[in-house]
């Protein structure tokens, strides 16, 4: 069973993904199963998307009970679920009153890179190095990594890259032909940097004063996972445009653009999705903003991440040069590559991300325990202690 499920994605994957050597099947809240019965505490929520946890009953419900109703429905006619989803989630984020659905992050991306060009009549967009924002054309264009752009060149013109949390580059880079500035509040993918309030309220400030819009990309730090229901809500920050998807409907694939009065009136046909705003998707992510206001999972974020991060940073390890996030969007940055102690936790039923070469991300569903992070923080205290030869040789033993 094990080879064959292997063997078989083996032979068929796009080839595209690095695969770790675990077969997911099964979970429940931060826990994960592999087909051969083995648990794993999850700090991967898959990325940032099962931010409620896995294994909701009520989004299982949600989801059975309105695919027996009605699954598609193009925004070309008007739908019961859509509506009333509009409704709680511009409820959340005052100021952006119109929303746009589509069914990716890259996709939420791409639409506020094209509303903002159209609503200024301008070209250039204005991106942070390290930022990551998906990688369709556009998404990749304001993307920083030159892993995933160069094979894929030429992008599309007019973006350009400014070092981030830094004001002086913002200054110099918004100009008269700037259409939008695009930042991430906590950069995810690039090594998880939170921006610093000054730079966020001068960023906004000078799209203001300049003409050009801010669009906040929370694809990632959306719904509690910062400790607030979105990131920007931490500070005084008005986005024009605000992008999320991800965990934005309890792991259905869904993405959304949320726009605020400085964006021009859209028009019919100037933009569009077939799947974007389906009654299945907006009835999960319904059920999802239910129990993350029910549950508080935002204080919950951002409690557990307090606490967290003050354990990690308890850790006395040479390797460790810094511990930094915000809620449960944590970052630990090694002196060394990451890769084989990601293996060594993995084997001792810990698993999480890397952001980069020397970063180790957990992104833990904001539903887990305290005692759950308590066992992740021995655990990598565990295998930092055993060393870079013993990571490389225990890590390639493993695998
Ligand atoms: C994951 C991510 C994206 C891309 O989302 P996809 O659904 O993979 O297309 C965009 N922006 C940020 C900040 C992300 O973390």
């Amino acid at each position: 069973m094990v080879d064959s499920i292997q063997a078989v994605e083996g032979r068929h994957t796009s080839g595209l993904y690095n695969k770790q050597p675990i077969t997911l099947v099964r979970g429940e809240g931060a826990w994960l199963w592999d087909e051969r019965g083995r648990n794993y505490i999850d700090c991967t929520s898959g990325q940032g998307v099962a931010n409620l946890g896995h294994g909701r009953i009520e989004i299982a419900r949600a989801i059975a009970e309105q695919a027996q109703r009605l699954i598609t429905c193009p925004e070309t006619f008007f739908n019961d679920q859509r509506a009333a989803l509009m409704e709680e989630l511009t409820a959340l984020t005052p100021g952006l009153e119109r929303v746009f659905f589509c069914n990716s992050g890259t996709e939420a991306v791409e639409a506020a890179l094209k509303f903002s060009r159209y609503s200024t009549g301008r070209k250039q967009i204005v991106a942070t190095m390290r930022g990551f924002h998906g990688r369709t054309m556009g998404a990749l264009s304001a993307t920083w990594n030159k892993k995933y752009r160069e094979p894929f060149e030429p992008l599309v013109p007019g973006f350009i890259h400014v070092p981030y949390n830094n004001l002086e580059a913002m200054q110099t880079a918004i100009g008269e032909d700037t259409a939008a500035v695009i930042l991430e509040v906590v950069q995810g993918e690039g090594g998880v940097y939170p921006a610093t309030p000054d730079y966020l309220l001068g960023v906004q400030a000078l799209c203001r004063e300049r003409g050009a819009l801010l669009i906040i990309d929370e694809v990632q730090t959306g719904f509690g996972r910062t400790g607030r229901m979105f990131a920007y809500q931490h500070y005084d920050l008005q986005p024009d445009l605000l992008c999320v998807a991800k965990s934005l409907a309890g792991g259905l694939p869904m993405g959304a653009v949320l726009m605020g009065e400085r964006v021009r009136a859209l028009s019919p046909g100037l933009h569009g999705s077939t799947f974007g705003g389906n009654p299945l998707a907006c009835a999960a992510a319904r059920a999802t903003l239910r129990i993350l206001q029910r549950e508080d999972l935002p204080a919950q974020a951002a409690r557990k991440g307090t606490y967290f991060m003050e354990r990690l940073r308890q850790i006395r390890s040479p390797l460790i040069r810094e511990v930094r996030g915000l809620g449960l969007m944590v970052g630990v940055e090694l002196k060394q590559k990451v890769a084989p102690y990601l293996s060594l936790m993995q084997e001792r039923g810990v698993l999480a991300l890397s952001a980069g070469l020397n970063v180790i991300r957990f992104l833990p569903p904001l539903v887990i325990r305290e005692a759950q992070l308590d066992r992740v923080v021995e655990t990598l205290e565990e295998v930092l202690a055993l060393g870079p030869d013993g990571a490389e040789e225990q890590g390639q033993n493993g695998r």
